[in-house]
């Protein structure tokens, strides 16, 4: 049951809030949200000069907004069954083949216990709403505003560590319900399909992106990067030493060699990226390097979160 409206965020007003589409819950009525300010923690009451740590509840049990529910539906094997199935369409070695079938074995046996995980899942994320209560409770404190939590940077470090122990005792029970350890089979599916094969699998497999975004976003990318090459050959040469110009020829082969299902790609990306990552300090070419870094690191984020996302799930 949700609903659009809800009471505002302090104790002691009763005007309604209202969600607009496309934005997140108002924490306060328009007359709270710019006349009352937090001037003290909520758990130890101290006092402080500069800004508190502000943690944003996203639970929310007067609309029936719940992202625990959410949360468990979302964990399922689907998305690591059909990745495998995707892998397996391809041409790969016998060796890969039955590993990704015995992956794929330990999906369907780990499906059998969906139950488990899901109870699992539920309360580490019942526990993880409701931590933050629980601290203030116990430190004798209140909550200023009913949807915020103001923290001292003292009281703010130790319910840090907190919520950091909870997260990492159930990493450890859901281990055994994760299907793909670490990118390195990623890695190795790559080598014998292709970098770009893996990516567009990863990206467009259980979100909104299609194959055809997929595409287009990797040709900008490379026209970018050759375009840019280019211009730091011809008219620009000026601006680039050597040695990144050479980083800048080694991003264009990885984009060229993206599709290539072989290890060479692989090198020239990790190469290519340390590079990249010393020399955006030198100050006279970093609009350059910027404008170079900004688009892989662009590429490379979306790719990392989907595939973290996608693993944190699984
Ligand atoms: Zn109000
Ligand atoms: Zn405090």
């Amino acid at each position: 049951m949700e609903s659009n409206k809800r009471k505002c965020g302090f104790v002691d007003c009763n005007n309604l809030i209202e969600k607009k589409e496309g934005y997140a819950w108002p924490v306060a009525c328009e007359n709270c949200l710019y006349s009352k300010k937090a001037t003290r923690c909520d758990a130890c009451f101290k006092k402080e000069d500069s800004r508190f740590h502000t943690i944003w509840e996203f639970s929310d049990e007067v609309t029936g907004e719940n992202k625990v529910e959410f949360f468990v539906e979302a964990t399922n094997f689907d998305y690591a069954k059909e990745v495998i199935q995707k892998f397996l369409a391809h041409n790969i070695s016998t060796e890969l083949r039955q590993e990704l079938n015995s992956l794929y074995q330990k999906c369907l046996d780990l499906e059998k216990d969906i139950s488990e995980f899901k109870e699992l899942a539920r309360e580490k994320a019942t526990k993880e709403q409701g931590i933050r209560k629980e601290f203030i409770q116990e430190k004798g404190g209140s909550q200023f505003n009913i949807y915020e939590y103001f923290l001292c940077a003292s009281c703010s470090k130790e319910l840090n560590e907190r919520e950091r122990k909870l997260r990492e005792d159930y990493d450890t029970k859901l281990s055994k319900f994760t299907v793909f350890d670490d990118e390195e089979l990623f890695d190795r599916v790559a080598t014998e399909i292709g970098h770009k094969a893996v990516d567009k699998i990863t990206w467009t497999t259980g979100t909104k992106y299609t194959e055809e975004e997929f595409e287009e976003n990797h040709k900008k990318n490379k026209e970018s990067l050759e375009r840019i090459l280019k211009e730091a050959e011809t008219n620009n040469s000026g601006n680039l030493n050597l040695s990144q110009l050479e980083e800048l020829r080694k991003r264009v082969e990885f984009y060229n060699n993206w599709d290539k299902p072989s290890k060479v790609s692989q090198e020239i990306k990790e190469n290519s990226f340390q590079k990249g990552q010393r020399s955006e300090n030198n100050s006279s070419v970093l609009p350059w390097i910027l404008g170079i870094g900004g688009i892989i690191i662009l590429l490379g984020t979306i790719i990392y979160f989907v595939y973290r996302n996608k693993k944190k799930l699984i």
